[in-house]
């Protein structure tokens, strides 16, 4: 008998669970089950989508060509108005033509690695990375090379440590700011540097700019390919309106760059999700059309939450937390209370630790492992002040056994 293949292709059966979905869904179990569990693991907004978007889409319910297919890359209007959009956003010029609506952010992340690597080619990737990038990159055949930063930059990376880790098969640099999981923003100057550093070395840059909105204090969004155009015949800006317009639900992002690229990922998507769903695509017409005073309040929110959050981190002993410049999660240090006992255990890793802390606190995060660094916990900000306050505390309580 012929030697049975395998079930599960190689290709799928390395890819894990996404870890952020795990923690959350394992959190609300446990809350289901009647655990008092304040979980800080969701990455979405706390906010309802608003009014005048969902009636945007209820609209498109009862319009019969929106029943129907429509062209792959999206709908014309909702392309002109996210040209018009990334224009006034951040100066970025972009035609209509140039633009592919995707099923998210995600899907966009997922195809514009599919259209750029062939197998072997590498893609430079700071940690801590978004839990998706690596997988992306693996689908796709490429190599992603681990460019670690820590909590002493800030989080940030430098031209100098690209640099050393850039080979002849560099083909791509992960860039994306403000960061999930770090909540870093890189400043003007920086991106600038780097982007000038990647044109120069004729390299890619796939940019990831879902969190433009949502910075904080002094802290000022900047797109690479608006402050170095040299690298904009080499660069896709990816970007969604799930995190700007509380959408997360609605499944609506976008690719932005240029036109063989956009031309060869429609191609692509021609033949894999075919449209987004046009309910979808009217609302995110409404959202990218109408002004930006909604995100205004969801800012001033997260805004209030991060500083309460890092403070409080801050206050336990053997954590380090600094304060986040963007997106909505605080990314602080364990490793000072890591190897100590705490309830009887003595966790080695943040993945002991997370476990720890569901188990004697009901309090969900999720460990530095999910991207890429073991030692750290991400904690969402997306929660009410009462449960944010509490939940911390439990955190700090716990922590503050270690010895
Ligand atoms: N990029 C980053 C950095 C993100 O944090 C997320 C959401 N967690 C996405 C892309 C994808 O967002 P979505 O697929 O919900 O549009």
């Amino acid at each position: 008998m012929a030697h049975p293949s395998p079930r599960i292709s190689a290709r799928i059966a390395a890819i894990p669970e996404s870890a952020t979905l795990a923690v959350d869904a394992k959190a609300k179990s446990l809350k289901a089950a009647g655990r008092p569990v304040i979980g800080f693991g969701a990455g979405e907004p706390d906010f309802p989508t608003p009014d005048y978007i969902v009636e945007a889409a209820q609209r498109a319910c009862a319009d019969p060509k929106m029943q129907k297919y429509t062209p792959s890359a999206g709908l014309p209007e909702l392309r002109a108005a996210i040209a018009a959009k990334t224009e006034r956003d951040s100066g970025l010029m972009v035609a209509p033509s140039q633009v592919l609506v995707t099923n998210g952010g995600k899907h966009a992340v997922f195809q514009a690695f599919a259209t750029l690597l062939d197998p072997g080619d590498e893609v430079l990737l700071p940690t801590p990375y978004w839990t998706s990038y690596p997988e992306s990159i693996a689908l796709a055949g490429g190599i992603p090379v681990l460019v670690h930063t820590d909590e002493t930059s800030g989080y940030l990376t430098s031209v100098e440590q690209l640099e050393q880790h850039w080979t002849e098969r560099t083909k791509v640099l992960l860039f994306v700011s403000p960061s999930n999981p770090t909540g870093a923003v890189y400043p003007p100057e920086l991106v600038t540097q780097i982007g000038q550093w990647a044109a120069a070395r004729g390299i890619w840059v796939i940019t990831d700019e879902i969190y433009e909105h949502l910075v904080y204090g002094d802290a000022r969004f900047v797109s690479m390919p608006a402050v170095v155009p040299e690298i904009s015949d080499r660069c896709v800006v990816l970007n969604g309106v799930a995190k700007t317009y509380a959408m997360t639900g609605w499944r609506v992002g976008w690719m932005a760059g240029p036109a063989d690229i956009i031309k060869a990922a429609i191609n692509l998507q021609s033949h894999s999700t075919s449209n987004v769903c046009n309910v979808a695509q009217a609302a995110a017409l409404a959202a990218v059309s109408g002004d930006l005073s909604a995100v205004a309040v969801m800012r001033a929110a997260f805004d209030r939450r991060r500083q309460i959050m890092t403070a409080m981190l801050n206050e336990v002993p053997g954590v380090v937390c600094p304060l986040p410049e963007g997106a909505f999660y605080c990314y602080p240090s364990v490793k000072g209370v890591l190897g100590k006992q705490i309830a009887g255990q003595r966790p080695a890793t943040s993945s002991q630790l997370a476990e720890l802390l569901l188990e004697e606190a009901d309090v969900a995060v999720v460990p530095g492992e999910a991207f890429g660094t073991d030692g750290y916990f991400r904690l969402s900000c997306a929660l009410g002040d009462a449960d944010l306050e509490e939940g911390v505390s439990r955190l700090a309580k716990l922590l503050s056994t270690a010895h």
